[in-house]
Parts: structure tokens; C-alpha cells; sequence
């Protein structure tokens, strides 16, 4: 099946996630990650969610707040189960979602109050190149990464990063239609 990014990305727009929610679709769709993992907003989202999954070839499983969707079920059920397990998970999960290992580990030895703490006091660190790194537009939908990187020169999400800017590239010349994707390369290229 061939699908149309401008229609998939349209109307996973109309499913009214978190504006971050763009940046794992794209990580997503440039094959740097294999499962999405978004809060949900109950039934009536979901069954959008769900005619959404169904029209472009995605499995989904959901808990009481989070929903995983990816392409295959046995992953999104063990990253629910995950999720949900009262054991520090943030390495596996971590892992599943697509964070390199270095990353993982750190999330798993900080409390996630702390790496939201972490997050903030590195704001106007990263330098040069690893400007690409910098999550704190995140929450806006501008990243190129979805994890918090172990460090502010950490080399293997700088990898990401960097696929994933040429990926956007690629999209933004076939998809002229979708500023996001422009807006993307316009905030990052300067950095490379
Ligand atoms: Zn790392």
C-alpha cells in the first residue's frame, strides 16, 4: 500500500494529540522509531484513533491515559504492559520507544520529576551541531528527537537527529502542502 503522507499526516493532525505528538509521528515515518506513545483523551478520541489506525495500516493498544501505536502488536502490548508495571521500566521502555541505549540508561536512573528538572536547567547548552538535540521546543512539536538525551553531546541521539532532519527534507520537497515539515528543516539545517 502506498500511502499519501500529506492525507496520513492531515488527519493524524484531526486526532488532536499533544502538538509533540508530531515529532514521533516523524521520527516514526523516517523509521526512527517503531512505536508512538501519546496520552488520550477517552472514548470518543479513540474511535478516531481507531478509524485513523485502521485506514493506514497502524495496530494500537491503550490503557486508561496512554495509547502505543506502532506496527506491531506484540510490541505495542509489551510497552503497554510496561508501562503500566509498578518496576522501573524506563530502560526497556525506553528501548522500545526507539531511545538509544546511552539514553535509556539514563532515564532509568533519574526519577522522571528529575528529568524534566534536567531538561530545563539545560536550556542554551547544547552547542554548535548539537543544537539538533535540543528538546526544549518539544512540547511545541519542534524537535528532531523524542527523548531527553543522557548528555548535551550525546553522539548516537545526534545520529537520530540528523536522519531524521534529511528525512524532513525529503518529505518537505514532496509534501509542499505541510508547513510543519518546512518549519522543521527552517529551525534545525543551521545547526548541521
Ligand atoms: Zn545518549
Amino acid at each position: 500500500m502506498t500511502v499519501d503522507i500529506a492525507c496520513l499526516w492531515n488527519d493524524f493532525l484531526s486526532l488532536r494529540f499533544p502538538k509533540s505528538a508530531q515529532v514521533d509521528m516523524s521520527l516514526y515515518l523516517a523509521a526512527q522509531k517503531s512505536l508512538m506513545r501519546f496520552p488520550h483523551r477517552g472514548s470518543k478520541q479513540l474511535q478516531k484513533i481507531d478509524i485513523w489506525c485502521n485506514k493506514y495500516g497502524f495496530t494500537y493498544v491503550f490503557d486508561e491515559s496512554y495509547i502505543i501505536i506502532g506496527s506491531n502488536m506484540m510490541q505495542c502490548k509489551e510497552a503497554i504492559a510496561l508501562d503500566s508495571s509498578p518496576e522501573n521500566h524506563a530502560y526497556h521502555l525506553g528501548i522500545l520507544l526507539g531511545y538509544p541505549s546511552c539514553c535509556s540508561i539514563f532515564a532509568k536512573i533519574h526519577h522522571e520529576e528529575d528529568l524534566d528538572v534536567i531538561e530545563v536547567s539545560r536550556r542554551g547548552l547544547y552547542e554548535k551541531k548539537y543544537r539538533l538535540i535540543d528538546t526544549c521546543g518539544y512540547m511545541n512539536g519542534h524537535a528532531l528527537i523524542s527523548h531527553l538525551p543522557c548528555k548535551t553531546d550525546c553522539n548516537a541521539s545526534y545520529q537520530i537527529a540528523l536522519k531524521m532532519l534529511s528525512f524532513m527534507k525529503k518529505l518537505a520537497e514532496k509534501n509542499p502542502s505541510i508547513q510543519w515539515f518546512k518549519k522543521q528543516i527552517d529551525l534545525f539545517t543551521i545547526y548541521r
